[in-house]
């Protein structure tokens, strides 16, 4: 299944760093640190890209997969409160995070839940849409995986899940014995990503799959203690993960005949200087719940006693660590910062704004703080930190004078995106990667997506 000329191969390889912000990247091209990720850059398109709201991780992976904004792929945060099973749900924003939550809870969620369950069945996702036409889909490590094989665990305790075809998971699922090995001991040592290498140049040596997605989480793991631009080395070992793969095909040229390449993240990171505990706010208020983790959080209203969601945001005014409140009143959703106000209403070619522009005055924020409140799993105010502010999580653990992520702000937002062979564009939105990954492959671009850019 090859287009033959002038590099533009239908076989496709995604990589995704996480947390790799457009400046980091962009600084490492021509440099020892990222050898091959120059090599790339030199035969393809550099360019930036805005992602979703919250720009936290689940959320990010689910737009990468997905094509959708979180109303519509219905995963609101790293933390949130399942209305339907009146619990919370936690993703893991920290070891002392998940521990409060549950620690089998916080895993099961994590590992089988996210995509079994809350998932929104509107959305479909690469994997899905690409099996469906015929091609073989491969993944490594990514947790937004949802596809039609049906996979049974490697360990006890795990459900069966359905995922790509080739289907690679820390170990606890796989869809062949690579012999990689995994320790979640050394992670600071690059122990997860070695995995996920070594999983992939196994695959690229023997040419198993027409689309394969490959995560690096390491990257962010480093990033939130060093802060952000400052984990050089782990870069390094990103590019050399990616290195991996070429030489696997037997260098540059022979890797670009076979496989077009997309090399992204999922979100930015900006530095944290202050932390609160964005709960506090709301302790004396009935029935009312805040979920909040590194730069965004929810609140929920848990039952007709709590304060309506205007009150809800207007009890953020003067709240230092607050930017953003968002909050739906009647068709409208309106954005609340330091009193002043942005109403954003829907009209016949798009949103119709009324109020004080300068309120969400972030990339693509208007799209974003929308489709952030319409996620039917969101609470009733949605609310973006301040630069330089971080929220405890559940832990009360938190990041200070590292790097975080999750709000509306610019270093937060914006992903690089390199490409080769996608026609010398890039994307510039995350929720448009899926769609130029679909109509590369011919494959049916989702409705939700068609209409976005219509
Ligand atoms: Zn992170």
């Amino acid at each position: 299944m090859t287009a033959g000329q002038g590099g533009a191969q239908t076989k496709l390889v995604l990589v995704v760093i996480d947390g790799l912000t457009p400046s980091m990247l962009e600084g490492a091209l021509g440099t020892e640190t990222a050898p091959t990720l120059s090599a790339l850059a030199e035969r393809g398109t550099l360019g930036r890209a805005t992602t979703t709201f919250p720009s936290l991780t689940p959320v990010c992976l689910s737009s990468i997969a997905t094509g959708a904004h979180p109303d519509v792929h219905e995963i609101p945060h790293l933390v949130w409160w399942h209305r339907g099973e009146q619990r919370l749900v936690e993703y893991g924003s920290s070891f002392g995070a998940a521990r409060a939550a549950g620690l089998g809870r916080t895993l099961r969620d994590t590992l089988v839940g996210m995509n079994a369950e809350h998932l929104g069945k509107k959305a479909v996702t690469l994997f899905e849409a690409l099996a469906d036409a015929g091609y073989r889909t491969a993944a490594v490590n990514f947790t937004a995986y949802r596809g039609r094989t049906l996979h049974r665990p490697a360990v006890p305790l795990l459900d069966a899940v359905h995922g790509p075809e080739r289907f690679y998971f820390y170990n606890l699922f796989r869809a062949d014995r690579t012999g990689a090995p995994l320790s979640f001991r050394n992670r600071a040592g690059g122990s997860i990503d070695a995995y996920a290498a070594a999983v992939g140049r196994w695959l690229v040596t023997r040419d198993g799959f027409d689309f394969l997605l490959l995560y690096l989480s390491d990257y962010d793991y480093a990033s939130h203690a060093a802060g952000p631009d400052e984990a050089t080395e782990v870069l390094a070992r990103c590019d050399a993960a990616v290195g991996g793969l070429v030489s696997a095909a037997g260098g540059l040229d022979e890797f670009l005949e076979r496989y077009s390449v997309v090399v992204m993240s999922d979100h930015g990171q900006t530095a944290v200087h202050d932390v609160a505990r964005l709960g506090d706010r709301f302790r004396h208020e009935p029935q009312t719940l805040v979920t909040a983790s590194n730069r965004a959080a929810h609140v929920y209203r848990l039952g007709a006693e709590a304060p309506a969601p205007r009150a809800l945001a207007e009890r953020l005014d003067g709240e230092a660590s607050v930017e953003v409140a968002l909050f739906a009143e009647g068709d409208d959703v309106v954005a609340r910062r330091e009193g002043a106000e942005l109403r954003i209403g829907v009209g016949g070619d798009g949103p119709v704004l009324d109020g004080d522009a300068r309120v969400l005055d972030h990339p693509d924020a208007v799209a974003r703080a929308v489709a952030a409140v319409r996620c039917p799993n969101a609470g009733e105010v949605v609310v973006s930190a301040a630069p330089g502010w971080e929220f405890e999580d559940l832990g009360r653990r938190h990041h200070l004078g590292g790097g975080s992520h999750g709000s509306l702000i610019e270093g937060d937002s914006m992903v690089p995106v390199l490409a080769v062979g996608l026609g010398g564009t890039v994307p510039s939105a995350l929720v448009d990667v899926a769609p130029a990954i679909l109509a590369h492959f011919g494959a049916r671009v989702p409705e939700y997506a068609v209409e976005r850019t219509a």
